[in-house]
């Protein structure tokens, strides 16, 4: 294994080049998905005054005490108070407000009996305001009445730097009443394909080509993680050609240039020969399957990762390296991906590099167990769609019997109904 990197080395290496992207100020009306650059402070308690949870009427505990359909407590009705407005009033002694959810709790009241308990229900909308109500149920202090920053309060720390924004998210982000957000501008990744025999999908593949898979590929997961992609096509098996491709990707400003194929050891594998020429090269051979060769470098002093051509090659290569370099650029602060362990239900071989076999992983009585998902060739992207997850096999290790613990790593995407699991769930 000499002269090989193991991929926790070739990890670090790589992202030792990379740091967040500066942040710019966005409303929050556009600022789901994005990554939050500052920690975000509320500037008010939330609830910001004690309300009402309820429809009903604002009572002190003490005169309703022991209230029930068979006896109960009629109180006068000395106000109304409905959500927007305030109550310039104090409850006195044996006096009921009516009080809608949301609006806020007068003085004197210690708690909110709902409508449903009296006999003013129903009340239909536009209701008048009863001159007296009859309370059915007695109340304890506090009941219905969300105080005065029970959810946050003034100071506190709601969203921290890093965190990819939400939909709950931003509903805070408003409800504190932040109108801007200052975020991480989306890192700018340029992609090319290289390959003589590569076409685009839409054109008719003459004898001896094939359809430009991975062009397609890196970019939809780069984009997954917030990056802006400067798509730059195909570039032919030419150095000029290359070397045309990487210019263009420095003249769009890119913060990561991201090549496929033409790295490895071919005679017409031209990316590395440019890179090694106009910039500076680092030609890794990683301890790693699928994707052992692996380009980095930089261009114009801007990061370079050249992926395998293989397309599962590429995939995985981009998983373990491009992302976290991505989701670094673009300041998310959990860089690495969660992985899960899960059981062999099939005994597993290896040629003893760190191995990212496609499988499927399913729940079997209450544990995770996981089974190969068909032909394990680097070129075989439909063994990687009816797959639900990586399956990590050490590196060192050349065979793993059944029922051996494993490390797992969920894909994101259509679970087709084989697991019954959410992918998703450990997709980041
Ligand atoms: P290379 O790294 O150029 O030796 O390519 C390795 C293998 O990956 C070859 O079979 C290529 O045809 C294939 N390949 C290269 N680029 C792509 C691509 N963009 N989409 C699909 N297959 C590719
Ligand atoms: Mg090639």
């Amino acid at each position: 294994l000499s002269g090989l990197l193991s991929v926790t080395e070739a990890q670090s290496k790589i992202l030792s080049n990379f740091k967040p992207v500066p942040s710019e100020p966005v409303v929050i009306s556009a600022c789901a998905g994005r990554i939050l650059a500052e920690d975000v402070l509320t500037p008010l308690d939330l609830p910001p005054f004690a309300n009402s949870s309820m429809d009903g009427f604002a009572v002190r505990v003490q005169d309703v005490r022991g209230a029930s359909r068979e006896s109960p407590v009629m109180l006068p009705v000395t106000g109304d108070i409905p959500a927007g407005a305030t109550a310039p009033f104090t409850l006195l002694p044996g006096q009921a407000a009516r009080i809608m959810t949301g609006a806020p709790v007068p003085e004197g009241a210690d708690a909110i009996v709902p409508v449903e308990d009296t006999d003013c229900y129903p009340s239909p909308p536009g209701a008048p305001l009863p001159e007296t109500v009859q309370i059915y149920k007695g109340a304890a202090p506090g009941a219905n009445v969300r105080p005065r920053g029970q959810d946050v309060q003034e100071g506190m720390l709601l969203l921290r730097k890093g965190r990819r924004l939400e939909a709950q998210d931003v509903g805070l982000l408003a409800s504190v009443g932040k109108k801007t957000v200052n975020v991480y501008r989306r890192p700018k990744v340029a992609l090319f394909s290289s390959g003589d025999e590569l076409v685009a999908p839409g054109e008719t593949l003459q004898p001896g080509q094939i359809y430009d898979a991975n062009q397609y590929m890196l970019a939809a997961q780069v984009e997954r993680e917030g990056a802006e992609v400067i798509r730059l096509g195909t570039a032919p098996d030419h150095p000029d050609a290359v070397l045309a491709l990487l210019r263009q990707a420095a003249a769009q400003g890119a913060d990561l240039i991201l090549t496929s194929a033409g790295v490895s050891v071919g005679a017409f594998d031209f990316v590395r020969q440019v890179i090694e020429t106009h910039g500076e090269l680092g030609f890794w051979r990683i301890n790693m399957r699928p994707g052992k060769p692996l380009a980095f470098g930089h261009f114009m002093e801007i990061p370079l990762i050249g992926l395998p051509g293989n397309p599962v090659s590429a995939f995985t290569g981009c998983r373990v390296f491009v992302l976290p370099a991505v989701r670094l650029l673009a300041g998310i602060a959990q860089t690495l991906p969660r992985r899960e362990r899960a059981v062999l239900a099939e005994p597993v071989e290896s040629d003893g590099r760190e191995s990212y076999l496609r499988a499927v992983v399913e729940i079997e009585d209450g544990s995770l167990t996981a089974r190969l998902a068909g032909h394990q060739g680097s070129a075989n992207l439909y063994a990687l769609v009816q797959a639900n997850a990586l399956l990590i096999v050490p590196s060192g290790v050349k065979s793993l019997p059944l029922g051996s613990e494993v490390e797992i790593w969920f894909l994101e995407g259509n679970d087709s109904g084989q697991t019954g699991l959410n992918p998703m769930a450990g997709g980041k």
